[in-house]
């Protein structure tokens, strides 16, 4: 089959590799119809992911037919359709149980790799580096899908492939980041990032009861995206300073709680933005935590910082003061997919989110490679590509 294939940092390439099978009893396999690039997918594009090997498959928002099940797997049928989330859970160990389906504790076979970096491992994820399970993606023509019988959701009649496809991923996320924020009647969310999961944290964020969003960006089409499409009052980083706008746009108290969906590839102004770069550059820190350290300090006392974003090892000048004097409440995590595509399946069915609003750019799985460039690069306004294998 095709697939989109990881060859060293910002070298992706289409080739062929042998079709994906059976391995184990809960496995299906999925023959891809739609497939798409995440803003995560740019940090093992830039090469900020440990453990990528050249010929890794990436990709892991997907979905498409069933064309073969395991002997275990009884609630699919060869020709369903279905979506696929990008955590890897078994359904059945403690974490699981709790519904907290990123950290099932059975999916991740290189889990010694994860344990030394982090303590723990969470679970094993499609197409996303070798310390998240070394999984085969989703940007190819099949996939393996383990434990089948538990993530993939049946998708009914009538719904077409775009307005169900972010299920995979970024539309729980942006969901699961605004219901961290413990939104109250009156609250005012601020949200870093008007990328996809930027724009979906706001549409989320007033789904759950928000008087009012401000979303902040640089770039004109994100930032116009955010005010049309998700209805935030918008700020542009590069033309104030964020955090006095902030107050000063709630009494000097701060939003009630802030969301930062950008993460560890976050662009800064000024010197500012020149420190990280530099000592991501040099390895003394793994991330630029720009957008995360104006998320604390504009937030309200008391309020959450729910943070989506993307982090993979360890920061500088994380403002622990500020949280802990503050009474701040963190909250994070890779998404636990799984817990909400069904609850998300029905708002997309009777009208509350169209996730398609944000789809800019169509391309073949062909030209992923090139897909890759324009996101990366924000070229030709693109904010959300799908792929068709
Ligand atoms: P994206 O790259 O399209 O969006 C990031 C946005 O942040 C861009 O529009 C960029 O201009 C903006 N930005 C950069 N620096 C900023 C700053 N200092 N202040 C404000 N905005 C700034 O990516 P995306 O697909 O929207 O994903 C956003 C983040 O969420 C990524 O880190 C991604 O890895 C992460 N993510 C996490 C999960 C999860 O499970 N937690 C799932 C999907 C994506
Ligand atoms: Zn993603
Ligand atoms: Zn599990």
């Amino acid at each position: 089959m095709r697939a989109n294939v990881w060859h060293g940092k910002r070298d992706l390439r289409i080739d062929n590799v042998p079709d994906p099978e059976i391995l184990n009893p809960r496995d299906a396999i999925v023959k891809i119809t739609s497939t798409a690039i995440c803003g995560s997918d740019l940090h093992l594009y830039n090469g900020f992911v440990p453990t990528m090997e050249k010929g890794d498959i990436i990709g892991h928002e997907f979905m498409g037919e069933v064309v073969e099940l395991g002997s275990e797997v009884k609630n699919l049928k060869i020709g369903d359709r279905v979506v696929v989330p990008f955590p890897i859970a078994c359904g059945r160990c403690f974490f699981c149980e709790e519904q907290l389906y990123s950290v099932c504790e059975n999916s991740n076979p290189n889990a010694w790799m994860a344990e030394k970096m982090w303590g723990h491992s969470p679970a094993g994820i499609f197409g996303y580096s070798h310390l998240t399970g070394g999984y085969a993606g989703g940007q190819a023509e099949y996939a393996r899908v383990p434990f089948a019988d538990v993530g993939p959701i049946k998708i009914p009649d009538g719904l077409s492939d775009e307005q169900v496809l972010f299920l995979s991923d970024i539309l729980p996320t942006g969901y699961m980041a605004a219901e961290a924020c413990d939104i109250k009647p009156g609250a005012v969310v601020a949200v870093w990032g008007c990328g996809p999961v930027g724009q979906f944290a706001i549409q989320s964020a007033y789904l759950l009861g928000a008087e009012q969003v401000i979303a902040i960006d640089r770039f004109p089409e994100r930032l116009r995206m955010a005010r049309e499409k998700s209805r935030a009052i918008t700020l542009n980083y590069a033309e104030l300073d964020v955090v006095g706008a902030l107050k000063e746009m709630t009494g000097g108290r701060g939003p009630d709680a802030c969301i930062d969906a950008v993460g560890l590839e976050a662009h800064g102004m000024g010197a500012a933005g020149a420190y990280d770069r530099v000592k991501q550059a040099l390895g003394l820190e793994t991330g630029r935590p720009i957008a995360l350290r104006e998320a604390i300090m504009a937030c309200r006392n008391g309020g959450v910082v729910s943070i989506p974003g993307v982090y993979g090892g360890f920061l500088d000048k994380i403002p622990m003061g500020s949280i802990m004097n503050r009474s701040l409440t963190i909250r994070t995590g890779q998404t636990h997919v799984q817990r909400y595509m069904k609850p998300l399946l029905e708002r997309i069915r009777n009208g509350e989110i169209d996730p398609t609003v944000i789809i800019t750019h169509r391309m073949a799985l062909d030209d992923a490679p090139r897909g890759f460039e324009m996101f990366a690069n924000k070229e030709d306004e693109c904010i959300k590509i799908v792929l068709k294998p």
